[in-house]
């Protein structure tokens, strides 16, 4: 059966389920998403403070001042940033005071240090001061009580200091999968063994490692096997047992030595496709013990495209994502390009902007071995099934990857 990219990936993704929730450090939830509310349990800030380095004083005192006509106030004392003022501001009186110090009481504004000219026991205010002033209200930023983040929100950098701030050390959130690669074929040699006549190396098995950890998720690395159908079932039971999610990469499509097919057909309820896309044609895709499998077609290319396309969201969808693809957009071809197939063609292309308009250009040969042109490439652009889409016009783009 062939199926459109459509339906091959609507299907994945109904076909898997969000991980169970747990509880982690906040620093290790980075790109996780949070599984529950967050509240304030404090104000932020906790306290009035200043906002500069300057001088806390009553704005009424200071109406008058000007470079000709300052305004000289006694001071009174001096507080840096975490210590409280041990003083109260009266009319005549600033109080000397340092970014996120504590306002004293009394004040209720503060002119900033360029502003004024200190003396021995006193200060020159040069300028008038607004009440409120660079003053920094408690709970201006979160009030107690306050729903701060919402279950479902991927915890990025800003989150983390957020609860951090919030006094929040642990949170709770939906476990990224772990996920086992296998690559699979007689012809593969492991980086640095000697590369035998008729052999390659295993690239896939890096490509597809990498793409998972860019996306957030734990590797579980089984190595390569062999076309064997006895030594892939124990290595794919083993990577079954261990992991969350299966990826295997080659024998999904039609050759000989296909042994990917016999043994996922043992595992479990394992459908092969042929997707109507290029490259990527011959996936296999089911669920054995509960957990995905993906089979990746071998093509180096078809690999880290189908990872792309389809793996990526289906695993997001386990780590608790909602918004599962990335974002497309139009480009502008600087070619004519005919598809004069019955797939969609993905193909690699460098994406520019230029004067406000994203630009398309193709990266090098498009063969679904070539990885040098995905090297070349920052993204994919889509030419439909039978079509021929010529330069200045647009077709949908997206970059490929978090990089580009
Ligand atoms: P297959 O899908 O197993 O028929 O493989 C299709 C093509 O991809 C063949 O040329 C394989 O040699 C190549 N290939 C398969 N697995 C890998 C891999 N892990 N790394 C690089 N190339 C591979
Ligand atoms: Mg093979």
């Amino acid at each position: 059966m062939m199926l459109t990219v459509d339906q091959a990936r609507t299907r994945i993704l109904d076909a898997v389920t969000r991980m169970p929730t747990k509880k982690c450090d906040i620093v290790d939830s980075l790109g996780s998403v949070l599984a529950q509310n967050v509240y304030a349990d404090e104000n932020i800030p906790p306290f009035d403070n200043s906002a500069m380095d300057g001088y806390a004083l009553i704005a009424g005192d200071v109406k008058a001042a000007s470079d000709e006509n300052p305004v000289t106030l006694d001071v009174i004392e001096t507080i840096p940033a975490g210590y409280a003022p041990a003083k109260q501001v009266k009319n005549g009186q600033a109080t000397r005071i340092m970014t996120g110090a504590m306002m004293p009481s009394g004040a209720d504004s503060v002119v900033m240090v360029e502003k004024t000219e200190s003396k021995e026991d006193s200060v020159d205010i040069f300028d008038p001061a607004a009440k409120s002033q660079n003053v920094r209200f408690a709970g201006e930023s979160v009030k107690t009580g306050d729903l701060v983040m919402s279950a479902g929100k991927v915890i990025r950098p800003q989150e983390i200091a957020m609860l951090a701030s919030l006094n929040i050390s642990e949170v709770d959130r939906y476990q990224p999968p772990k996920v086992a690669v296998v690559s699979t074929g007689d012809e593969l040699t492991p980086l640095g063994a000697e590369l035998k006549p008729g052999k390659i190396r295993d690239s896939n098995r890096y490509g597809i490692c990498a793409q998972l950890v860019e996306a957030g998720f734990e590797v579980i690395d089984m190595g390569i096997c062999g076309d064997d159908v006895v030594e892939l079932e124990r290595n794919l039971r083993s990577a079954l047992g261990q992991a969350d999610a299966l990826i295997t990469s080659g024998g999904v499509s039609v050759g000989d030595y296909d042994v990917v097919k016999i043994v996922l057909e043992k595992l479990g309820d394992i459908n092969f496709w042929r997707v109507a896309m290029k490259p990527g044609k011959p996936q296999a895709f089911g669920i054995a013990d509960g957990k995905p499998i993906f089979g990746l077609p071998g093509n180096p290319v078809s690999s880290l495209t189908v990872f792309e396309l389809f793996v990526r969201p289906a695993l997001l969808k386990m780590a608790g994502y909602t918004k599962l693809l990335r974002p497309t957009f139009e480009a502008v071809l600087e070619t004519d390009i005919k598809n004069d197939t019955n797939r969609v063609n993905f193909m690699r292309a460098i994406i520019e902007k230029h004067n406000g308009k994203y630009h398309a250009k193709i990266a090098g040969d498009q063969g679904s071995g070539i990885l040098y042109s995905l090297v070349l490439a920052n993204g994919l652009i889509t030419i439909p099934a039978n079509q021929t889409v010529y330069a200045g016009e647009t077709v949908d783009a997206q970059f490929f990857g978090d990089a580009s």
